[in-house]
């Protein structure tokens, strides 16, 4: 297990920022993962996931077709094998950065589809005990943008490995009219067979996606981003009819437990519009999209600071205070530690 030091971990982000982390480790295996646990924990270091390289890719053919994946495998990838035999299930989830053992942490979802749909189950390393444990997708505790492994049990388990079942000869359900206009510039999904109609929607999802910037791409400097930096808020009945008293023309959507609200619409109402540049100047709102905060090339400082310019922005407007969905790691936040 090849253990480094002093580390810069920005090149490890999709933003470029990111300080130094005095151990670093990259594991490809179960065993590795339990070996660097160990070691932490006989010297009493916090440990903080960034980068499990876990590999391996099976597609198991069949009535019902599977697909399993290590922690560590470029979730597109996964997307992109199972469009292209034509099983439904992931396509609109094409696009998303990252890789497949973050997928359950928050039930990674787009345009109407998450991936508690179609998972079957989640393979950890329990971090208290180091033994392997085995989760069905009703173990998880799925909600919006939202598992067990962000609440209850947050910071206990390392994802090994996923398991998803898909669906074939099914034409996917579109649920969004932003991406039902996408397809239907691409020729709609009416005179085409399901295997083909799946291959559309991903193309539809990666264009409008690469329109608003949110396709890794080094060529275009919004995507020095982590993609959505607040979460939407899920306001309760109560507290959305408070606010439409207040304010005319609210975007809204119904979601469980209440009303969902853009983020992005929040911020630029509250005086935060594409392109703002915070005050440090070395982070900005993105140019194409208002909820992607860019790294114009300054420091972490630059882009917390602009995220409570923001944050602070809104809640003064709304009064409604907004969740990062990054993580932030920093000596005055470390990690959740739950090796022995
Ligand atoms: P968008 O499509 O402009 O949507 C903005 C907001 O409106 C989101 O809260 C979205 O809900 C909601 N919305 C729009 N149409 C809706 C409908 N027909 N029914 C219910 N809710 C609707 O969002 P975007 O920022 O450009 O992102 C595109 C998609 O990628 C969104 O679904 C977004 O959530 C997703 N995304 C996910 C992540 C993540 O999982 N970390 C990160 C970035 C983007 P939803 O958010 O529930 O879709």
């Amino acid at each position: 297990m090849p253990l480094r030091e002093h580390v810069p971990l920005a090149p490890y982000t999709t933003l470029g920022l990111g300080g130094e982390a005095r151990y670093f480790v990259e594991c490809d295996t179960e065993d590795q993962v339990r070996a660097a646990l160990v070691h932490a924990s006989a010297r009493h270091l916090p440990v903080y996931v960034l980068r499990i390289t876990v590999g391996g890719i099976e597609f198991r053919d069949g009535p019902t077709p599977e697909v399993r994946a290590g922690a560590g495998v470029d979730w597109d990838t996964v997307v992109q094998g199972v469009a292209e035999r034509g099983w439904t299930g992931v396509e609109c989830l094409s696009g998303i950065p990252g890789t497949v053992g973050g997928t359950p942490i928050q039930n990674v979802g787009a345009y109407g589809q998450e991936i508690a749909e179609t998972l079957v189950s989640v393979a950890c390393l329990d971090r208290t005990t180091r033994e392997r444990q085995t989760f069905t997708a009703e173990d998880c505790a799925f909600g919006y943008r939202d598992s067990r492994f962000k609440r209850a049990d947050r910071g206990r388990y390392i994802v090994l490995e996923v398991t998803l079942q898909l669906a074939r000869d099914r034409t996917p359900r579109i649920r969004y009219p932003e991406l039902q206009r996408a397809v239907a510039g691409l020729g709609g999904l009416e005179t085409i067979a399901p295997t083909e109609a799946v291959r559309l929607v991903r193309e539809a999802v990666l264009t409008l996606r690469r329109s608003k910037s949110m396709v890794l791409d080094p060529a275009d400097p919004n995507t020095r981003s982590a993609g959505s930096f607040f979460t939407n808020p899920v306001l309760s009945v109560d507290a959305f009819a408070d606010l439409e008293k207040r304010w005319t023309g609210i975007p809204s959507f119904p979601a469980d437990g209440g009303v969902k609200v853009p983020a992005a619409w929040l911020v630029e109402q509250a005086g935060f519009p594409k392109g703002y540049r915070g005050t440090g100047r070395g982070a900005g709102v993105s140019t194409r999209h208002a909820l992607a905060l860019v790294n114009l090339g300054g420091t972490s400082a630059d882009l917390l600071a602009l995220a409570e310019e923001v944050r602070s922005g809104v809640e003064r407007q709304f009064g409604i205070r907004l969740a990062y969905e990054p993580e932030v790691v920093s000596p005055s936040s470390p990690p959740p530690s739950r090796s022995r």
